[in-house]
């Protein structure tokens, strides 16, 4: 008999649910407030098409050859530049492109996770990444930064990494406050533990200053050595099908994370490189980014006008002050947010729930709300219908 592949126990893994909602999108006349997608109307599709042309005439070969594995000096240039402070001094050692930021992950994984080995990650956490961590079977320690009793040193000792999203986290939309961030650093330098730093939505801030990375509170004025792993990502302010991210570390993690990315896709899109160091060039990314914020704050408080009339009933949940999610917590403890998820798809909208975010796959009590993809009335809708598939669960 055919020896089973190796691969076949993890997909069995994959939760029932997280299969479920990604086929919701197939359902016609679905208002799908599940997923986490930019809205395609914000994409500068004719500025980057001008781009592209000047890229494929000006320069073919950066454009079309096999780009170096690390990614383009130019572009690591510029992000360095871009990351520096006072405090975090870098260059282009510090700086690998990676194909999305998810990429970044899956090399972490890569280089610092054994199979079986211990990752402290913020709970709930973003399910990309437990996707990318499957494979090596990890054991998570759940990180609570809101919880009174949170100990980072406890939490990173005896890790191979921890991992946060400070900013706007996918799945709460919550920031990690700055006093936890400096705990949370200084933690990872007194364990010796990698602090891996997820950032996709660090630049969607709608109504207050971005708060200090981490990367910049780990940097002491000398060449950046430090714990910190920063990931980012053009996916979110620009456009995803880009596939633009990158890593900002200590020049000997980029060496490792580059030796395991050769393995992988061998190196990021030139052409994608190429505009992509052409947008920031031309400054095309700081022009698209203020009607961004204006839009998303709106649909923002649109989503949040709506939850207060249809679901005050239900669900307690905070207004968000940047991102694209709303995280909402049942107020009845034995409220089942999968049974909603199915009553929600029958009354034809769909939101992601809480048990695809929970590395233990236990939390059964909270939903992940988009606004960030439909427009206000569709939003408005959405929410009416899921008012009506969470009194279905109610009666149950
Ligand atoms: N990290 C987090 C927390 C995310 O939410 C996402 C995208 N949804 C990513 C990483 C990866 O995004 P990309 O690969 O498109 O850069």
């Amino acid at each position: 008999m055919a020896k089973r592949p190796a691969f076949a126990d993890w997909l069995d893994d994959t939760n029932d649910v997280t299969r479920m909602f990604l086929a919701a999108g197939q359902i016609p006349g679905l208002i799908n407030l599940a997923g986490g997608l930019p809205d395609p109307q914000l994409y500068p599709a004719r500025a980057l098409a001008d781009l592209a042309h000047a890229a494929l005439t000006e320069t073919p070969q950066d454009a079309l050859n096999y780009a170096p594995i690390e990614g383009y000096g130019a572009l690591r240039d510029a992000l360095a530049t871009r990351y520096e402070t006072d405090k975090l001094k870098l260059t282009r050692e510090n700086v690998l492109i990676t194909s999305g930021g998810i990429q970044g992950l899956e090399l972490i994984g890569k280089v610092l996770l054994n199979e079986g080995g211990a990752i402290a990650t913020q709970t709930p956490t973003y399910l990309g990444a437990l996707d990318a961590w499957r494979p090596r079977r990890p054991t998570y320690r759940p990180m609570r930064p809101d919880a009174n009793d949170f100990d980072p040193a406890v939490a990173l000792r005896g890790c191979q990494f921890g991992y946060t999203v400070p900013n706007f986290s996918n799945p709460t939309g919550k920031l990690v406050p700055t006093n936890v961030r400096a705990a949370l650093v200084e933690a990872a330098q007194s364990t010796g533990t990698w602090l891996v730093e997820d950032d996709p939505y660090g630049a969607l801030y709608y109504d207050e200053t971005p708060l200090p990375r981490m990367i910049e509170l780990a940097g002491d004025g000398a060449p950046y050595d430090g714990p910190v792993i920063y990931l980012g990502s053009l996916s979110k302010e620009l456009a995803p099908g880009l596939r633009i991210g990158w890593v900002i570390a200590a020049p000997e993690m980029i060496a490792k994370l580059t030796l395991a990315k050769q393995g992988s896709d061998m190196s990021t899109s030139g052409l994608s490189q190429v505009l992509t160091l052409r947008t920031f060039e031309t400054g095309l990314d700081a022009r698209v980014l203020p009607d961004i914020l204006t839009l998303y704050a709106a649909r923002r408080d649109a989503l949040c006008a709506a939850m207060e009339t249809h679901l005050t009933p239900w669900f307690d949940w905070e207004k968000p002050v940047g991102g694209m999610f709303v995280w909402a917590v049942a107020r009845n403890p034995d409220f089942n947010t999968d049974d909603l998820l199915q009553a929600a798809l029958r009354a034809k909208t769909c939101v992601s729930p809480s048990s695809v975010f929970d590395p233990l796959g236990e939390d059964r009590r909270a939903i992940r709300i988009n606004f960030t993809l439909n427009s206000e009335p569709q939003l408005a809708e959405g929410i009416r219908r899921l008012a009506v598939a969470c009194q279905e669960v109610d009666l149950r």
